[in-house]
């Protein structure tokens, strides 16, 4: 009886014909190490450019968390000559995981390896005298977790740093996967006022409010990955512990379901969405009134939450007046770090 062949054909890279690393099913792309990367860089650019992110021009500011997808992003931008600067938000999330401090040591030593780097780095106890979990626990927002007060905080701190030093644009390393979850989140509730803002760009509809963006928004999670391997990135592989049970990690779960039945749904998902509300073939409003923007009188920053924005609300008591309440929010304070130069 004859042998039946069962040793699987190993892919061959598109450009070259060496042995492929990744196998792309939704561009039909396969690639080896050397061109991937360069695929890699190339196809953020296209996004950048497909989503009008920003300019050679432009000030960058990346969001930085010490994970595989903002230091990916950073080494990206920079090998492609953008003026990007990190900013970097300790949390204070150490309490039996060192989570934040091993966050950072990443960052500190992917910009060893990158001479010439500025890190931005705001230390929330620093600033504010209390950590993300002892802030949470003090304002009792979040049912025993912190990621309410945590995402407000982010926001509030990367919008405000980004202004007052200047930069044009903020990005985060956020991928398909991420946006993808949303979409699908949104989608389901038929969050109308969501879906109307979900997009690869937020433009600075106030001029408090800085211009947004994501480069990664078109790559699968595991591509991000696989180019955080192959560029020697040691990023910090743990999640928040505070992740464990979020809402958006099961609906990640569910569209990679979908994905191993369909390949490349999750793409066709979240692109065609895009498409189809640029056509116009699909439109989504805010509910009618609910989105009115006023500056907060403490911080200046517009909100939607009345005359105290919610981050500013976390020091101010009702009983305070203005000038009591001006003073209790504390400022934000903030240190620069670089890596040596070449030059220097
Ligand atoms: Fe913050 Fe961690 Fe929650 Fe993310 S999971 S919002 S980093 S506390
Ligand atoms: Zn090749
Ligand atoms: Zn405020």
């Amino acid at each position: 009886m004859k042998k039946r062949q069962t040793q699987a054909r190993v892919p061959r890279c598109k450009k070259c014909g060496a042995p492929a690393v990744i196998y792309m099913r939704q561009h039909r792309l396969a690639l080896c190490e050397t061109h991937f990367q360069e695929w890699f860089v190339n196809y953020t650019q296209r996004t950048i450019e497909k989503y009008h992110m920003f300019g050679p021009e432009d000030r960058v500011l990346v969001a930085v968390s010490g994970g595989k997808d903002s230091l990916a992003l950073w080494d990206v931008l920079t090998q492609l000559g953008y003026r990007a600067d990190g900013l970097y938000i300790g949390l204070g999330i150490d309490e039996g995981t060192q989570y934040s401090q091993r966050s950072l040591e990443a960052v500190r030593g992917f910009m060893a390896e990158r001479p010439g780097l500025r890190l931005y780095v705001v230390d929330m106890k620093e600033a504010y005298g209390e950590t993300i979990p002892e802030l949470a626990r003090r304002v009792r927002r979040g049912r025993g977790k912190p990621c309410s007060v945590c995402g407000l905080s982010k926001r509030h701190i990367m919008n405000e740093l980004a202004l007052r030093e200047g930069f044009d644009v903020l990005v985060t390393g956020h991928n398909l996967d991420d946006e993808a979850a949303v979409l699908f989140q949104n989608t389901l509730r038929w969050q109308t006022g969501y879906l109307a803002r979900q997009s690869p760009v937020l433009e600075a509809t106030h001029p408090g409010l800085v211009r947004k963006a994501k480069p990664f928004c078109r790559f699968y999670e595991r591509e991000v990955a696989a180019y955080a391997i192959v560029r020697g990135i040691e990023y910090q592989y743990d999640e928040c512990p505070f992740s464990v049970g979020a809402t958006t990690i099961y609906y990640k779960e569910l569209l990679n379901q979908l994905e191993r039945h369909s390949p490349g749904s999750k793409f066709q998902f979240y692109t065609q969405f895009l498409k189809a509300k640029k056509k116009g073939l699909i439109t989504f409003h805010e509910p009618e009134g609910e989105v009115v923007l006023r500056p907060c009188r403490i911080c200046g920053q517009p909100t939607t939450a009345g005359e105290i924005c919610a981050f500013c609300r976390m020091w101010v008591r009702p009983d305070m007046d203005l000038e009591e309440a001006k003073r209790s929010v504390p400022s934000l304070t903030f240190r620069v770090e670089t890596s040596e130069s070449e030059e220097g």
